[in-house]
């Protein structure tokens, strides 16, 4: 075999290994979770081009070098062969792209559906969790309840001792209270220092005494500056009545009346609406 024979060889052989590569990159992409259906396709449909043109790559250059050991090859043909190999090389280099644009996509739909300050879900992402959570508890017809939780004079811990206590209190009493349901129940924050919270395969009167564990929860959070003073927090119940997400916001709208109620009661407790 000539050095040309040689240098061809290597030459298609890289071509066909930048192939396999590509190939490999596409498929990543096209597993990636929660990946669009019509760009799980493309990138199926490039994985099977590049393996295409890796495989011809390589028996091109078994042909050629092998195949007719010594015969010179046309600058035409090094052409071809250079032009060949930057095709994998290309895409590998816009997979890189694509791989970045991906993670930042599913960081930025995770930042719309959560909480930065305490890492719950928001509302939205309350909304989309609860709604898929309902949809698997209530088909077979198990109870479920929506709760509205708010913490008890909040506004007196940041005007006493400054916004970043109150937010170290706010992150806080939701560890704590996530902490202290069951890994299904959806709790998110919906508001300055209000949480919504769907408690599923419970009615209200089982759902009463978790309300009771997670006000105790909070009351082990530390009061800034006032180690004798408790972190309180008012709750309001009501049934889930139906499937869909009117029946959800139905039952927060009446667990937000009874809230208020409990608010208006003294504060520190629990109500059921009705
Ligand atoms: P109540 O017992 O009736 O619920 O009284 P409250 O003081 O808890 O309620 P109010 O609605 O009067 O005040 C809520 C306060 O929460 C006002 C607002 O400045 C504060 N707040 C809202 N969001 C944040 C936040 O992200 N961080 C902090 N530190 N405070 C917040
Ligand atoms: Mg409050
Ligand atoms: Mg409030």
């Amino acid at each position: 075999m000539t050095t040309a024979d040689l240098a061809f060889l290597l030459l298609r052989g890289a071509t066909a290994i930048l192939c396999a590569l590509a190939a490999r990159g596409a498929l990543r992409r096209a597993r990636l979770p929660g990946q669009a259906r019509q760009r799980r396709w493309r990138a199926c449909l490039g994985a099977v081009v590049m393996l295409a043109l890796g495989v011809f790559a390589l028996e091109d250059g078994v042909h050629v070098a092998l195949g007719q050991p010594g015969e010179p090859i046309g600058w035409r043909r090094w052409v071809w062969v250079l032009l060949d190999l930057s095709i994998p090389a290309q895409v590998l280099a816009a997979l890189a792209t694509l791989r970045q644009r991906d993670v930042l996509e599913v960081e930025l739909a995770a930042a719309a559906r959560h909480d930065p300050l305490t890492g719950l879900p928001n509302r939205t992402g309350f909304t989309e969790a609860a709604s898929a959570a309902l949809a698997a508890v209530a088909r077979d017809g198990r109870p479920v309840t929506g709760a509205m939780l708010d913490i008890d004079h909040f506004k007196a811990i940041n005007d006493d001792w400054g916004h970043a206590a109150g937010d170290a209190v706010l992150r806080e009493v939701a560890t704590a209270m996530r902490g202290a349901l069951r890994p299904g129940d959806v709790l998110a924050r919906i508001g300055g220092e209000e949480f919504a919270l769907l408690l599923l395969g419970v009615d209200t009167d089982a759902a009463r005494p978790l309300l009771e564990r997670l006000r105790a929860a909070a009351a082990m959070v530390p009061h800034p500056g006032a180690p004798e003073r408790r972190i309180t927090l008012s709750g309001g119940l009501a049934p889930v009545q139906g499937l869909g997400l009117a029946a959800l916001e139905s039952s927060l709208r009446s667990a937000d009346g009874a809230l208020y109620a409990a608010k208006a009661s003294g504060r520190n407790r629990v109500m059921v609406a009705g």
